[in-house]
């Protein structure tokens, strides 16, 4: 045996992406100036120059989650890593937990819950609708000795946006924390964690942030903090935590893990952008560019999955008109436009398409590649298709719509 025995079948060398337009559920495009971010020399993750851009980080992330909680810190990790955070430091074996299932990741908090030794009760609503506060009103009604409800804010599985306020509000008259997953909310609808009263809530870099996949801003109330302080019980997970974590993103920076430092950096760019744009412009931009979709598609016959109360700007879900066969769809635009779009989960696969305008994503252009391509990709499939015409829907939307109109923070 030698080395090169070892060597794999085909010849390697550098691997160089296509260029991609993202505009699936996730990941979205991620800015240049993030990119740029990203290549920069790495450092130590205990150099006190990266420690002060620590710093910086945790106060753009309260910036984002509208906060003054001082436990707000990216995790190292995808957004299913904050996920998991926040049960297994919340779930102590036995306890009572409430999840309000109305998509995948709903399904996803269960298994979470299930796997802490946590009893779940599960409120089920419809998929496409979103949670029902009367029902979760109910529940709490039936259990009296439920701890924590459970919930997902934007359920990218099908577009639809819950009232988080409400949400919390019922959950707090009933004694309960609360848990959400805010991973495609944050920075693209309002999110407002203290004038909500969320107590632990999980984001994820690459949905409205323009950042790649890999880290997952959290943030944790004090009441969250006391009851980690105070478990009998050790957190079944030594890498998730908190007890250990408030070390390393705390005042002591002891050594807990190396953190991704690029990777930070790139996050840490995503925020300053996030912060020089406003978070509300932000939001009026993903607005904006989800009504010009809407009105685009609409001339191509396709009908949204969701009600129009409840829609997700950054996450359209729409029905795959009739004869058109929806994969053979997703695979042209993406082998002749390069451009990404998403399938349905679950019941929904084969019947609806999910167009992400995330972050970076949202814009412009990429609304008007999407409509443009898909209205050639339809014509050929001979679907009768007058080209121009969704553009120019489009545009009338983004005439009336004057963005100007949001006054820019910074
Ligand atoms: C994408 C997503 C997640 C999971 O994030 P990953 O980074 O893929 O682990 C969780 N919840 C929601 C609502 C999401 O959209």
């Amino acid at each position: 045996m030698t080395s090169t025995d070892f060597y794999p079948a085909k010849k390697l060398t550098t691997f160089y992406p296509p260029q991609r337009t993202l505009m699936g559920p996730g990941p979205s495009d991620t800015h240049p100036r993030v990119l740029t971010a990203l290549a920069r020399p790495t450092l130590g993750h205990l150099d006190p120059v990266f420690t002060d851009m620590m710093e910086e980080l945790k106060s753009l992330l309260r910036y984002a989650f509208q906060t003054k909680n001082l436990m707000t810190f990216p995790v190292s990790g995808p957004g299913s890593v904050g996920m998991e955070m926040c049960f297994v430091n919340m779930i102590t074996p036995g306890d009572k937990v409430i999840v309000c299932r109305n998509g995948v990741f709903g399904s996803r908090m269960l298994e979470n819950v299930e796997r802490c030794g946590g009893v779940a009760v599960v409120v089920e609503n419809k998929w496409g609708e979103p949670v029902d506060p009367q029902k979760v009103e109910d529940a709490l009604k039936q259990n009296p000795d439920t701890r924590i409800v459970a919930f997902v804010h934007a359920e990218t599985s099908t577009g639809a946006l819950s009232d988080a306020k409400t949400l919390c509000e019922i959950a707090h008259l009933h004694n309960c924390l609360t848990i959400v997953d805010t991973v495609t909310s944050l920075g693209g609808s309002p999110l407002k964690v203290d004038e909500w009263k969320i107590d632990a809530i999980y984001s994820g870099s690459q949905k409205c942030l323009s950042c790649p996949p890999g880290l997952s801003p959290v943030s944790f109330s004090e009441r969250v903090i006391d009851l980690v302080k105070s478990r009998k019980v050790k957190v079944q997970s030594w890498f998730m935590d908190l007890n250990l974590l408030l070390g390393y993103w705390g005042d002591t920076r002891t050594y807990h893990h190396t953190a991704p430092t690029n990777a930070l950096y790139g996050l840490h760019e995503a925020l300053v952008m996030l912060y020089e744009e406003g978070l509300e412009h932000a939001w009026a931009r993903h607005q904006r560019n989800h009504k010009a979709l809407k009105a685009g598609l609409e001339t191509l016959g396709t009908k949204y999955l969701v009600d129009e109360k409840y829609r997700l700007p950054q996450l359209n879900s729409v029905y795959v008109p009739d004869g058109i066969d929806e994969k053979e769809v997703r695979l042209k635009l993406l082998a002749e436009y390069n451009l990404e779009i998403g399938a349905g989960l679950g019941d929904f696969a084969g019947k609806i398409w999910r167009f992400g305008l995330m972050g970076y994503s949202s814009k412009i252009e990429n609304v008007m590649l999407c409509l443009n391509a898909l209205e050639t990709v339809f014509a050929h499939m001979s679907k009768k298709v007058d080209i121009g015409v969704a553009e120019a829907a489009a545009h009338r939307v983004y005439e009336a719509n004057p963005l100007s109109a949001v006054p820019k923070k910074a």
